[in-house]
């Protein structure tokens, strides 16, 4: 790095001997349902800018000449797959650089482009950083308009200040980024520089507001000094956006009273909810064709652009007729996945059983273990008393595990070697089934939601920020069965308290419990069939041939940090309860039809004109089609234009 020759704005710098990558831009247009507008997704590719070197291939170095190139192009061969977790790589983190410093030099570009004033930055873009993985725009769009474009510090920061936007997404501590100053000083040292300033000029206001509170100053930091010098970067988000928000009621005040209590202290009125939601199209229209037909003949059309109308359908709840029509939607839905489980696991499967569904990422906080261990005390209810009367079930589990998450890895064994003992006994025979579908997608979610009964949202309270397989689920006439957390909860309000299946302990309980101590065997002792269907596990039954692999996950439970064997008695009390309801059919129905109507808020409509009033501070354009010239125009092309008249 070096001084720029301009000695007038002291703060500019030049920055030399860099890796200079082109980025190629992939577009794809995005058509919104029934409008008038399609909107370009641009997606980057890193490219060399000088590929492939013919000197050294002359020379019959071959190796060398591809290997500029091939190292250019390794920034954006795969994004990187974990979730809830956080990863250190110095390849991560000159991805997350390449993608945002591409964007950003882009909407500079367009700007110029169409001669609009760089310093209307902030008046004609708004940024949403959605999570921490592109913070790097913050100092790097501070670097654009000092060391690019002259500007100064402070002209800089209010542009950056108003631009910027935060959702947080989790308050797993594993999954908070913070990179260490070792590694940003070798790779974007003039990033790590305005990050410094930045902090230095946050922490001159913390102290001038909280004279003489040096713990609060350190805690504020973005800069963490021990045990490793580290960059904070929700913290850098947060100082430097707008609006802070959270993606349910639960998750955003549990930011503002735990991880951001400082901040929002200091910054009142900065922290924001944004519920999440789901879009209706994909996961109601598209992927569920005969229960939208259904709906559609009860209510109309309106409801696939307005979710909300919905609620028409609670005048059905007492429509036998109906309550049938729904049912054989369901049962129709079930048949199809029946098709592709006996297609891809070779397992048949009981129409008439619960179909009984837990799809998400594999996380230990999600709780699986929690389902898987619950089946095998179904297993051996069954095991006790053959000929007694029991509700069948198909246990349904579809998970991707981050490639270095050994303990992820762990659960999915397990389910796998359960389902293979448990669908083999022909004791059991069509009563109880588990089954493992593998590389479960958005794809594969659009075949198993429309066929699900029960709905797994079993998190540790306080664990999941939202979830949103819980509203398609709702979405498409299946019971929950989950813990107060997340959007669970406003699920919960929704529906209403006698239309899901709500067991486990609060947030409160779990910190409580925590508080005194918490000792996962004194709740395993009184629990006779979890301590069963632990031994089960140790004595190998269900790993015959691969003697004690099981032995990481049951040592795990000496500390259990997600409090299974807290809320396994809750949870098993209230299954049996979910069994019961559903021995009667038009009751069942009834209730699948209550969680449908009442699922309008959980539009991602919704989601986004809150996010465009609370955040963006944007209204509804109306966009004419200008059918007679054969052609449309977007709200967005036309924006540039209509700057420069007002100009
Ligand atoms: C909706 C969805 C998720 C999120 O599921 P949660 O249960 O809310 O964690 C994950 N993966 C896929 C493929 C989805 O469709």
């Amino acid at each position: 790095m070096e001084q720029h020759p301009d000695d007038r704005n002291p703060m500019r710098r030049k920055w030399v001997d860099t890796q200079d990558v082109l980025a190629m831009p992939y577009d794809t247009p995005i058509p919104g349902y029934q409008t008038n507008t399609v909107n370009t997704l641009r997606l980057w590719s890193a490219e060399s800018l000088y590929g492939f070197n013919l000197a050294k291939f002359n020379q019959g170095d071959y190796i060398s000449a591809n290997l500029e190139s091939a190292m250019d192009q390794n920034i954006t061969r795969v994004l990187y797959p974990n979730d809830n977790n956080y990863e250190g790589k110095e390849l991560r983190l000159k991805q997350q650089y390449f993608l945002v410093s591409a964007t950003l030099q882009d909407i500079i570009g367009r700007m110029k482009t169409y001669h609009v004033d760089l310093h209307d930055f902030a008046r004609m873009n708004v940024v949403q950083l959605n999570d921490t993985h592109p913070a790097l725009a913050i100092p790097e769009l501070m670097r654009l308009l000092i060391d690019g474009e002259n500007f100064t510090w402070d002209e800089a920061w209010k542009i950056v200040s108003k631009t910027f936007n935060y959702t947080n997404h989790t308050l797993m501590a594993e999954a908070l980024e913070k990179w260490s100053v070792r590694l940003m000083e070798k790779l974007l040292p003039r990033h790590l520089e305005i990050i410094y300033e930045i902090n230095f000029r946050f922490l001159c206001q913390v102290s001038a507001k909280y004279i003489g509170d040096n713990d609060r100053i350190a805690r504020m930091s973005l800069i963490q000094e021990y045990p490793e010098k580290m960059v904070r970067m929700a913290y850098m988000c947060v100082a430097a956006s707008d609006h802070v928000n959270g993606v349910a009621a639960l998750h955003t005040e549990l930011l503002k009273e735990g991880l951001f209590k400082d901040f929002n202290e200091f910054f009142p009125g900065k922290f924001v909810n944004v519920t999440n939601g789901i879009t209706p199209r994909r996961w109601l229209r598209k992927a569920n064709p005969e229960l939208s037909d259904l709906i559609t003949e009860k209510i109309g059309t309106d409801w696939v652009k307005h979710l909300n109308e919905l609620d028409k359908l609670s005048a059905y709840t007492e429509d036998t007729e109906f309550l049938q029509k729904l049912a054989a939607v369901k049962r129709e839905n079930k048949q199809k996945l029946a098709r592709y489980i006996e297609e891809h696991n070779n397992i048949k499967v009981n129409l008439d059983s619960i179909f009984d569904v837990q799809v998400k990422r594999l996380h230990e906080y999600k709780r699986q273990l929690l389902n898987i261990l619950h089946a095998i005390t179904l297993y051996l209810k069954i095991k006790d008393n053959p000929k007694a009367d029991f509700v069948p079930r198909t246990i349904i589990f579809g998970a991707k595990a981050a490639p270095g998450y050994f303990m992820a890895k762990q659960i999915i064994k397990l389910i796998n070697s359960v389902a293979d003992v448990i669908n083999a006994d022909p004791e059991i025979g069509d009563k109880l089934k588990v089954v493992f579908l593998a590389n479960y997608r958005v794809s594969l979610a659009e075949k198993i939601i429309p066929a699900a009964d029960l709905s797994e949202q079993i998190s540790l309270a306080g664990t999941e920020a939202s979830g949103t397989s819980n509203m398609k689920f709702a979405l498409n006439g299946a019971l929950t069965i989950g813990t107060m957390d997340g959007a669970n909860i406003e699920i919960h309000d929704a529906v209403g308290a006698d239309n899901i299946f709500i067991f486990g302990m609060t947030v409160d309980e779990v910190k409580k419990l925590r508080e005194q101590g918490y000792n996962p065997y004194s709740f395993i002792e009184k629990q006779p069939y979890l301590k069963r269907a632990l031994d089960l596990i140790r004595s190998n039954f269900f790993s015959r041939g691969e003697m004690d692999i099981f032995r990481p996950i049951l040592d795990s439970l000496n500390y259990d940090t997600y409090m299974l064997a807290a809320d396994f008695e809750s949870y098993a009390a209230v299954q049996e309860r979910v069994a019961q309801l559903y021995q009667n059919p038009m009751e069942w129905q009834k209730c699948c039809l209550k969680n449908i109507a009442k699922m309008g808020m959980f539009s991602s409509d919704r989601s986004i004109t809150e996010y465009a009033e609370k955040i963006w501070n944007l209204k509804p354009v109306h966009v004419d089609v200008y059918a007679k010239h054969g052609f449309v125009l977007s709200a967005q092309q036309l924006e540039p234009s209509n700057v420069s008249q007002n100009e």
